[in-house]
């Protein structure tokens, strides 16, 4: 039997800031349309490790592939961008003063030459996708509000679909239900779930547990810069050395 493609591999990985080992020897391989959860304490280095993928950051040593082959340590961060490779941030970046459409309209047309300032029409394809991520953003009845009048979760959201927009392959997507209610947390499962439905593969840094464990994927938890434990939330959060470093109070 052959292995499933893997749509990122990091091997050996290692970063140090000024002689400290920010990340010590990370390997990681992702199934092309697996969701993975990655939790771990303050400092674990989950932020460095979606540096290194978005290549914001490059590795001192080690290995990162991304769908099968390319190799992302010789990439710059626009190249990796245009292999399919979005990136959502903690803090929602939504155009405040244009309209939810518009907002998506720009996501599409982002990497495209400009195409005349006063009309900007959307192209029959342009119409459909953005159809497409409304409906997925759950967001197509508020489509001409202005994205500033959008609660924090709507516009986590919105970004969401910015990215969706791009079509990417990989989505990465860094503590989206941070400041979240209960409903628009337990939404955003729900959407990121579809989303992988949806044959996407996507990585999501959070601490909410309750939010992972909804997920129901598997979970890589990092510590030091490196796997400390892997599998199921269930089998993750009975680790003892997980316990130890991260749950443990
Ligand atoms: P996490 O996202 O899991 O909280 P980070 O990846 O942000 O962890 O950080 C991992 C470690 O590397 C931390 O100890 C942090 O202080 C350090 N670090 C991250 N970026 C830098 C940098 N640019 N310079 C120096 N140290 C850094």
């Amino acid at each position: 039997t052959r292995s499933t493609p893997s749509m990122l591999y990091l091997d050996g990985v290692h970063v140090s800031f000024d002689g400290f080992h920010a990340i010590n020897n990370l390997s990681l391989t992702l199934a092309t349309g697996e969701m993975r959860a990655i939790i771990g304490p303050n400092g674990a280095g989950k932020t460095t490790m979606m540096d290194i993928i978005t290549g914001k950051t490059k590795p001192d040593q080690g290995e990162v592939l991304f769908d099968g082959s390319v190799d992302l340590t010789k990439l710059d961060e626009t190249q990796i961008a245009e292999l399919g490779i979005g990136r959502k941030f903690q803090k929602p970046t939504v155009f405040e003063s244009q309209t939810i459409e518009d907002n998506l309209l720009l996501a599409l047309n982002v990497d495209h030459r400009v195409r005349g300032t006063l009309f900007w029409r959307q192209s029959k394809a342009e119409a459909a996708t953005i159809e497409r991520v409304l409906e997925t953003i759950r967001l197509t009845d508020a489509r001409d509000r202005l994205a500033g009048s959008l609660s924090h979760g709507q516009k986590q959201w919105l970004e969401i679909g910015m990215l969706l927009a791009q079509d990417p392959k990989l989505l990465l997507v860094d503590e989206p239900v941070a400041g979240m209610t209960d409903v628009e947390t337990h939404q955003t499962a729900e959407l990121l779930k579809e989303i992988n439905r949806d044959h996407k593969t996507v990585v999501v840094v959070e601490h909410d547990m309750t939010f992972v464990r909804e997920l129901g994927v598997k979970v890589t938890c990092l510590h030091e810069g490196t796997v400390l434990a892997e599998g199921t939330i269930d089998q993750v959060s009975a680790n003892d050395r997980v316990v130890e470093v991260y749950l443990g109070r």
